[in-house]
């Protein structure tokens, strides 16, 4: 047990200081390979929010003000360097508090946070206005300014990658940051907040409060001093904060769920695709937010495509998360777990069949069996509602336009793949499929330089690249008389 709140590692990080919560309340995080307990980190409660809040607004208004531009982005720059440095204590305890595989996280999780930082360090001295010539008799411009104190509330897929995705813009603008990790996750996210501290981050610039979502989540929603909410996770919670953000008309981005398709025309190269499509649902044991969860196949290959998914899921190396051979681990927690096994239940009631997986692995911590359903139709919910888990629903379609009725036919429009070899049908799908992001002949790839974000039920905004200067700036209009 990583037990070490005696000795202040894991208490909340508050202005510059590990603090118990001001009740003293604690909660535990458990190991998801094997259920027990890995910490007992400090509760945030309501007060302990204020208190970050304000730190946050000092600091805002303070020291992080006063700083220039270029400095900020070199803060950013060391913090990189110290992740480097403490690469394997971030990849071990990322892994056991998430069941994340190693291997993925030093392959896929790391190298993306080290690359927000780099990026977003460089964009910190290049954030400017324009010079608008709007009248003869004036001289007229616009500055970018910072929107101030961020509630960042991140889920615990990609905990610290999701936590950069909005530290490092938010930072680099010039605001300040109260970061608010999962419940199942807090571990890594200390660990950053403690590292930006000796990158020479001003105390209160990025202060760390892991909690509950109803209570410190909430709070820090509801919080009239809290100047904009950045939030990705489940759909339910994104409308409770639009509600909490009412108050004050705080901004909001919302980064929600997706039930996203993975299109297999019968001019693809097969190979390709379902190797993609397996590691597009089976990633991450299929916790991604984009994960190809619905695979649709051109009913001319709908067999072999079944076939070999199921080949390659039953090949899927699934095992402690430590280890470095492992490509797949446990889903985040028993709820989690549970969740998942409830969904196959409801694939089976609704008549889809399991061509494989389909179980608990083991009884020891949260493993589920990587799962292929066949026979799926449309209309099942297994289609239509996230499941958050390695459960992969295949579904015929006829021609292209039926292809497209189904693939647009959910509430999300976050994701989208299509294989094929014809380009002129790449683009007839590209121009019609719903989704922020479609993948050509590729299932997954995200880049910090690109938009990244949903309509719908996936939410609004957009994050990475140029947008994540919006999320957290705004423009000032300036006039200068210079008539007579
Ligand atoms: P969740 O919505 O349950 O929790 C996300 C965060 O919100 C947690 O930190 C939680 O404590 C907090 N929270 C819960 N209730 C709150 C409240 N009332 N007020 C304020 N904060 C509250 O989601 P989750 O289960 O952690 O993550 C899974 C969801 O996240 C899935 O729907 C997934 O698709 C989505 N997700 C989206 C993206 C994306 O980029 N679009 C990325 C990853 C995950």
């Amino acid at each position: 047990m990583l037990d070490r709140i005696a000795d202040n590692t894991n208490r909340l990080l508050i202005d510059g200081h590990r603090t118990a919560s001001a009740s003293g309340g604690t909660f535990q995080t458990l190991n998801p390979a094997t259920g027990e307990v890995l910490a007992t980190v400090a509760e945030a409660g309501v007060a302990d929010i204020d208190a970050a809040v304000r730190s946050s607004r000092a600091a805002f208004e303070g020291a992080w003000s006063h700083m220039r531009a270029s400095e900020r982005g070199a803060l950013l720059l060391k913090l990189a360097d110290l992740i480097r440095r403490d690469e394997d204590e971030l990849v071990r305890l990322e892994s056991l508090d998430s069941g994340k595989p190693v291997s993925a996280i030093r392959r896929q999780d790391l190298p993306a946070v080290l690359d927000t930082l780099t990026y977003y360090a460089g964009m910190a001295d290049k954030i400017s206005g324009q010079v608008i010539p709007a009248r003869p008799d004036a001289l007229t411009y616009t500055v970018r300014e910072p929107l101030g104190v961020v509630g960042a509330i991140i889920p615990w897929n990609f905990p610290l990658m999701i936590g950069m995705w909005k530290i490092a813009p938010a930072l680099a603008c010039g605001c300040t940051v109260v970061l608010k990790p999962a419940e199942v996750t807090p571990l890594t996210a200390l660990k950053i907040g403690e590292l930006a501290l000796e990158a020479g981050l001003p105390a209160g610039v990025l202060n760390v409060v892991p909690g509950f979502g109803k209570v410190a989540g909430q709070a820090l929603v509801d919080h009239p001093d809290v100047d904009k909410v950045t939030f990705t996770g489940s759909p339910v919670v994104g409308r409770q904060i639009l509600q909490g953000a009412a108050g004050n008309l705080k901004r909001v981005t919302l980064e929600l769920g997706g039930k996203s398709a993975n299109i297999i025309s019968s001019d693809a190269d097969i190979d390709a695709a379902v190797k993609a499509a397996g590691s597009g649902i089976f990633f991450n044991t299929g916790q991604v937010c984009s994960a190809g969860s619905r695979i649709l196949a051109h009913e001319s290959v709908y067999d072999e495509v079944v076939e070999r998914l199921a080949a390659r899921a039953k090949s899927t190396r699934i095992g402690d998360p430590l280890d470095a051979s492992t490509a797949m681990g446990p889903v985040v927690s028993e709820v989690q777990m549970q969740r998942v096994l409830n969904y196959i239940d409801i694939g089976r009631n609704e008549g889809a069949s399991i061509v494989t997986g389909g179980a608990r692995r083991g009884d020891a911590g949260y493993f589920v069996e990587p799962t292929v359903f066949a026979g799926v139709r449309h209309e099942m919910r297994i289609s239509q509602e996230e499941i958050f888990g390695p459960v992969a629903a295949v579904i015929p379609f006829k021609d292209d336009e039926d292809a497209i009725r189904i693939a647009n036919g959910t509430v999300y429009s976050l994701a989208a793949g299509v294989w094929t070899g014809d380009i002129a049908r790449a683009h007839r799908f590209t121009k019609k499929l719903k989704a922020g992001t479609v993948w050509v002949n590729t299932y997954g790839p995200t880049d910090i330089r690109l938009p990244w974000g949903g309509s719908r039920d996936s939410g609004f905004g957009r994050e990475h690249g140029d947008a994540a200067i919006d999320n957290f700036t705004e423009p000032k209009a300036v006039w200068i008389n210079t008539g007579r």
